[in-house]
């Protein structure tokens, strides 16, 4: 099975049990309807870190609280800040599905996710492979809101990309994402070769690594 139809599956939760046929036709239906809508776009941009004596990571004039991304930063002296959207194209087909069918829309919903990690994914592996070239290493993508990365940070970060400018992608006072299908992330930039799955560590098998998020 295609990788972005097992995760949307897994998004819908349908675990390790197969998805019947029926909710398989459904997401085919819907990844044709979003590949109609999708307009996605990224922007990434690069800044050295520091990481302070008090356990905080500095890029920049911003200071970051978060012992699980120190974590993950550690013995990097570099970032990617990136950030993606699908665009607000994909909004627009949920809340029309969402009037028709509001079953069919939680699976257009499942589905956009899917394809927005997929398009994180690629946009990373690009990243890495040039990096690469020059003897450095992409650690996992790292999110505000995941773990003790306070959702917060997801306004300064946005800011530091300026992505209303670059991708169209704003946020609103309660720290919703418009359009809603985008990511802003933390990577990582090393000199050691961790060999880290873009899909992250918890698709990792190297369960004694110090770096885990
Ligand atoms: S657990 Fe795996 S993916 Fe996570 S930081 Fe370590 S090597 Fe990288």
């Amino acid at each position: 099975m295609e990788k972005r139809i097992k995760e949307a599956v897994r998004y819908l939760g349908f675990g390790k049990n197969a998805a019947d046929e029926r909710t398989l036709s459904l997401i085919g239906e819907a990844f044709a309807d979003l590949e109609k809508e999708a307009d996605p776009r990224f922007v990434c941009r690069f800044f050295d870190i520091t990481h302070e004596a008090d356990g905080k990571i500095r890029i920049g004039t911003l200071k970051i609280s978060s012992r699980s991304l120190e974590r993950n930063l550690k013995g990097c002296g570099k970032i990617v800040l990136f950030g993606a959207t699908l665009g607000p194209g994909v909004d627009r087909l949920i809340t029309r599905t969402s009037v028709m069918d509001m079953a069919k829309a939680v699976i257009v919903q499942a589905c956009a996710a899917a394809m927005l990690e997929e398009y994180c994914d690629s946009r990373q592996l690009e990243i890495g492979e040039e990096l690469e070239r020059e003897g450095e290493y992409l650690r996992p993508r790292f999110s505000p809101g995941y773990g003790d990365f306070d959702i917060h940070y997801q306004e300064p970060l946005m800011r530091m990309l300026d992505c209303a400018k670059t991708i169209g992608l704003t946020m609103t006072d309660s720290y919703m994402m418009s359009p809603s299908k985008s990511v802003t992330a933390v990577i990582g930039v090393s000199r050691t070769q961790e060999r880290c799955p873009v899909e992250g560590c918890e698709a990792c098998s190297k369960t004694d690594c110090e770096y885990r998020r």
